[in-house]
């Protein structure tokens, strides 16, 4: 789950780390009151969308600019009426975009020097790492790309936690000493209390930044959080944003559906996360594209199969449908009386190729095979990826 920038520098705020004052505003009514708040002068105004890039994003109305350092508040009474309830299009967004629904007014920082800094969970050793380095405010991709040697990695001991050499051997990597180190040192503290507190899948500071008289400051600030972990944190459970997540991806956690929209064709229904993964490298395999992952568990039940249905039918560039069961705990059967119910239901029209195996498949196949509907069988993987890929064509 992930949270705006808004939230994330109240998070920030609330474990200790700098950050620049700031107000946000939903409708164009709390503007004046937001902005209130601040001397006449600089303010900055921000799009809160949940995709970075945004400062050298473009409004689908032609307006430049999801982040604007303005000179006065009546500007940024402009631009915010610019920015909100239009369409922001970042790097990160795609090409649809991302609707702005608040707005967040930040006290502008003079910057001395742009910095980045991350906290992500290294895969690889099961720690978490901490990713810096002195080339912010860009892209950390192309820095990775480019320039390699300009970031720093510092790997966590999660027992005991973030050690003081690790703050002075970050420190000395972005070159802060005297009161800045120290500055840093209670920085790095907060943000990495936080990751660890609040079971976060990231949390990233880009640009970090100096001020000409040697204050630090997180500028921008971005967060995420394990799923899993949720309902350890009502807190942050509470500033989830259903706006800004995919309304199929919603619906399927209703019923406890793993379902990640992707851009193909040929929509999955499997059990189990390695075979929807592997059903959809045979999808592509044979020349198709799968149209999402989706995982209905391992003991769905024909409700479950039937909602898996209607989600996956909801996604208009779907022409074909290819379901991979392996009975272990499930019963086939069940499977086969959900597709049914739910191909009924629905007066399904695409084509749709199925494909069980294991606990009870004679019965479930005998139950697709008398349904008096048009569902392929496949044989196995193969057949079935190779039929579905054929009829979608
Ligand atoms: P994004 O990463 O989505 O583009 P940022 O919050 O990083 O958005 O803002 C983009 C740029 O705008 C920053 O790199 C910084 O140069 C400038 N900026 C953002 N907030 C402030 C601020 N409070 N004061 C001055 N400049 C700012
Ligand atoms: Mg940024």
């Amino acid at each position: 789950m992930n949270i705006h920038e808004y939230q994330a520098k109240q998070l920030f705020a609330d474990f200790g780390v700098a950050v620049p004052k700031g107000y946000p505003a939903q409708t164009a009514a709390e503007f004046d009151a937001a902005l209130a708040n601040f001397p006449e002068g600089t303010v900055v105004v921000k799009s809160q969308i949940h995709a970075g890039g945004r400062g050298k994003g473009t409004f689908t109305n032609g307006y430049k600019g999801g982040v604007k350092v303005v000179k006065s508040k009546a500007e940024a009474k402009e631009a915010a009426t610019a920015m909100l309830g239009n369409v922001l299009v970042t790097k990160q967004t795609g090409p649809e975009g991302r609707k702005v629904q608040t707005v967040y007014f930040n006290e502008a920082s003079d910057i001395k020097k742009e910095y980045y800094l991350a906290i992500l969970l290294d895969r690889g050793t099961s720690r978490p790492v901490i990713v810096a380095s002195t080339e912010g405010g860009m892209d950390i991709e192309t820095v990775a790309e480019n320039t390699p040697d300009k970031i720093v990695k510092v790997r966590v001991d999660p027992a005991i936690g973030l050690q003081d050499y690790q703050k002075r051997q970050l420190a000395f990597a972005l070159g802060f000493k005297g009161d800045l180190m120290k500055q840093f040192g209670k920085l790095i503290t907060g943000l990495y209390n936080l990751f660890w507190e609040k079971d976060c899948s990231m949390v990233e500071v880009n640009p970090l930044i100096t001020t000409p008289d040697d204050k630090l400051i997180a500028l921008d600030a971005k967060v995420g959080f394990d799923d899993n972990a949720l309902y350890r944190h009502p807190d942050i459970v509470a500033l989830r944003d259903l706006n800004e997540e995919d309304s199929k991806e919603i619906e399927a956690s209703k019923f406890g559906l793993s379902y990640i929209a992707l851009d193909g064709n040929i929509a999955c229904l499997v059990n189990g996360a390695g075979l929807a993964m592997s059903t959809m490298d045979i999808i592509k395999h044979f020349g198709g594209n799968p149209a999402n992952f989706l995982d209905v568990g391992g003991g769905a039940s024909k409700d479950a199969v039937a909602g898996a249905f209607k989600i996956i039918l909801s996604d208009k560039n779907v022409k074909g449908i290819f379901v991979n069961i392996f009975g272990g705990i499930m019963d086939c059967d069940v499977i086969a009386q959900g597709i049914v119910a739910a191909v009924k239901e629905t007066g399904l029209t695409l084509p749709l190729v199925v494909r069980l195996e294991g606990n009870n498949v004679e019965n479930g196949k005998k139950t697709l095979a008398t349904s008096g509907l048009t569902i392929v069988s496949g044989d196995s993987m193969a057949d079935a990826a190779q039929k579905i890929v054929k009829l979608v064509g």
